[in-house]
């Protein structure tokens, strides 16, 4: 490895040594591109979350995040992080930057089924901290087999009203990125996550921490409303290559798209007004209601794998009887 100094006083880690041996190999966009990127997002209405891996490990990711905060207001911006660096850029600058805060919170600081000791606890800290600050607050929590039981559900609701998070996002978990054969064998059902849903819905009820429901979740109580899938709508994902993509989720084990099909351009060269002419996007979009309520994602996964199965009512959380 070469050892390279690219950001005046700020001291190197390894995360940001692999970035530079990278970009110099071109296995990763540069600054210029990843602020290419930015010029070509809409300008205005749009709000962006950087997430990871740990959107701060590279020095450099931050100076990305900045530049978005400028041009759209840190109202716009937020981060799902670890708190990874956060000493490093320094919590009050960080504040400064963004609107909101994004953590995981899915098992309680004592328990270690699913994650590394003290991962959740230090994320609630540091959560905590930006709380504190200001920022506004948001606990991630995907339902899992690890955190479904009543118990559990009060042990984690408690901590979060205690820290003053503003807010619990109920999710799935997806059967992508390398979790998928384990989080395939380790299905939640129907009734599961409804009891859970309940859960938290009755003690946010009597506590400050607020319930939202993602949108995966939202077809549980079916309806004739609008579809709750908001892919290409209102939501997309953008990879670490700059690639428009479906969605946010669809990544495999190595950090690549799902597939072809779920990637739609390259925004570190195209504008997004060019994207989203082309026949793709729009063949998509037209489409988007074939299978209303079903989460586009577990569709793909449980319905083959191809382009079609994007359209399919293969989600087996609503193909369940
Ligand atoms: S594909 Fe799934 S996660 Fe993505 S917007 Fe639709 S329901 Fe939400």
């Amino acid at each position: 490895m070469i050892f390279r100094k690219r950001y005046p006083g700020i001291p190197h880690n390894i995360y940001d040594l692999a970035l530079i041996e990278r970009q110099l190999a071109g296995e990763e966009p540069s600054l210029q591109e990843k602020l290419a990127i930015l010029n070509n997002l809409p300008k205005s209405n749009i709000k962006i979350d950087f997430a990871g891996g740990d959107p701060l490990s590279c020095y450099e990711n931050f100076l990305v995040i900045q530049e978005a905060s400028r041009r759209l207001g840190k109202e716009y911006i937020s981060i799902t992080s670890t708190g990874h660096s956060v000493n490093r850029i320094g919590i009050g600058r960080l504040a400064e930057t963004i609107g909101e805060f994004e953590f995981t919170y899915d098992e309680p600081r004592e328990d270690k089924n699913c994650r590394p000791i003290g991962y959740n606890a230090s994320n609630l800290v540091i959560a905590k901290k930006f709380a504190e600050l200001g920022v506004k607050t948001k606990a991630q929590i995907p339902i899992h087999i690890g955190n479904k039981d009543v118990n559990t559900i009060e042990r984690l609701y408690e901590d979060l009203n205690i820290a003053n998070i503003d807010e619990i996002l109920l999710m799935r978990t997806f059967p992508v990125g390398r979790g998928e054969s384990f989080l395939r064998k380790n299905k939640i059902d129907k009734i599961t996550l409804l009891n859970v849903i309940d859960g938290y819905t009755q003690l946010s009820n009597a506590g400050k921490t607020k319930i939202r429901l993602q949108c995966a979740l939202k077809h549980l109580y079916g309806g004739n409303s609008k579809n709750p899938c908001d892919i290409l709508n209102t939501s997309f994902g953008i990879n670490y290559q700059g690639k428009l993509l479906l969605s946010a989720w669809a990544n495999n084990g190595n950090g690549q798209p799902l597939s072809d099909d779920f990637i739609l351009g390259d925004l570190k060269i195209e504008g997004f007004d060019f994207i989203s002419n082309k026949l793709k996007f729009k063949n998509i979009r037209q489409r988007l209601d074939e299978n209303k309520g079903h989460c586009k994602i577990f569709s793909y996964q449980y319905g083959g794998k191809n382009f079609e199965s994007l359209f399919t009512k293969t989600d087996p959380l609503y193909s369940m009887n």
